[in-house]
């Protein structure tokens, strides 16, 4: 009900506050904001973003969120404690760094924390609760969707971190998910706010990989996908801090390519083309791609490439191609229509 909902964002927002200044006033946030700030965080980044730091002593959340006149059964259910066997409540959060996760409306719904070291695990995230869904949030939409809207294009990464990195380097229309998947949900959001995302995630093979997913996924909602490559197996992050934000701009997001490009060199990599089995395998993977993007000059061009490759017509690859292409009604028509509108808005607004 509202209310419940109402006071849970309350807590959140109290103690977004409590931990921002802990981090930021206090010697027991000292080690931690060393931390950060060795890592390159300006404290303008560590406001902006309310970064903090949770304790590892015990009671932090139920002593100050008491005072405040909450129920200790109120701050379990919205995942800040939990409860053990003998009746005592444990602070969710201990000894971690803070990312508040706002929704699109700014409001602080859960809580990221990072360990400070090696400690296991990297990242512990508040659990599902009524207003916190991690398959749909997205982290940074609120600050970013104005930039989005402007620009027709998101930029996609894997971490805080990285968004917040690229905020900092001037790339304001950024967000991340919660980790490397993208629920359709996510999906159906960004397509409302822009035609195109570059995906960018970690140049290490976990990322490659799930670039190539997150970007089916996109696709499936009608996106145009570009993949951005960042070298020497690097996360945005690690880039902007070394380079800086323009050469993440110019080199990394400038130079990102279409999906279907980089899905040609996915795979050609991964098929031994030298035995024809897989080359024909390779040949239908890729027409099955090229099938789905929206625009013609698009196809042609990908086409010719496996027509010149391969020594192929063009006209079989068409004839082929023809077979995967979406029915108009499922694509073409109903998509347009919900893009011309997507233009209108962003020129509205
Ligand atoms: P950092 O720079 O602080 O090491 P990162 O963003 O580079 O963080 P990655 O290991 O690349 O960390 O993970 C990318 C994202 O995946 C994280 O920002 C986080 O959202 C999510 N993630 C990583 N590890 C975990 C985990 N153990 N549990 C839940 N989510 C995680
Ligand atoms: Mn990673
Ligand atoms: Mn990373
Ligand atoms: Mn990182």
């Amino acid at each position: 009900n509202d209310d419940g909902t109402q006071r849970m964002l309350e807590a959140h927002q109290w103690l977004s506050k409590l931990y921002h200044h802990l981090l930021v006033n206090t010697a027991e946030g000292k080690e931690a904001l060393h931390y950060l700030t060795e890592r390159g965080f300006t404290r303008e980044a560590i406001d902006t973003f309310q970064l903090g730091y949770a304790p590892d002593r015990p009671g932090v959340v139920a002593t100050f969120l008491e005072k405040k006149g909450y129920h200790p059964q109120e701050m379990v259910k919205a995942g800040l404690l939990s409860s053990t066997e003998n009746g005592e409540y444990l602070d969710r959060f201990r000894g971690r760094i803070i990312f508040p996760l706002r929704n699109h409306l700014g409001k602080t719904v859960a809580f990221a924390g990072r360990s400070l070291g090696d400690g296991q695990p990297k990242y512990l995230n508040s659990p599902e609760t009524s207003v916190f869904h991690k398959g749909k949030l997205l982290y940074n939409f609120d600050l970013a969707r104005g930039y989005i809207r402007k620009q027709n294009t998101i930029v996609l990464l894997e971490g805080y971190a990285d968004v917040i990195s690229a905020y900092e380097g001037g790339i304001k229309g950024s967000i991340a998910t919660m980790g490397t998947s993208v629920t359709p949900a996510q999906a159906q959001l960004m397509n409302r706010y822009a035609e195109k995302v570059i995906i960018c995630y970690d140049g290490d093979e976990p990322g490659i990989e799930a670039s190539v997913k997150t970007a089916k996924e996109l696709q499936k909602a009608g996106i145009q996908v570009y993949i951005a490559r960042v070298p020497n197996r690097q996360d945005p992050d690690e880039f902007i801090k070394a380079e800086g934000g323009d050469r993440f701009k110019k080199e990394v997001l400038d130079t990102s390519e279409p999906f279907v490009g980089y899905l040609m060199r996915y795979y050609r990599s991964r098929y031994n083309l030298q035995s024809e089995g897989d080359r024909f395998d390779y040949i239908e993977t890729v027409i099955r791609e090229v099938a789905k993007l929206d625009r013609a000059v698009e196809r042609e061009y990908y086409l010719q490439e496996i027509a010149n490759e391969f020594s192929l017509s063009l006209e079989t690859l068409k004839e082929e191609m023809a077979k995967w292409r979406p029915k108009q009604k499922d694509l073409g028509d109903n998509q347009s229509q919900q893009r011309y509108t997507k233009r209108s808005e962003s020129q509205t607004s």
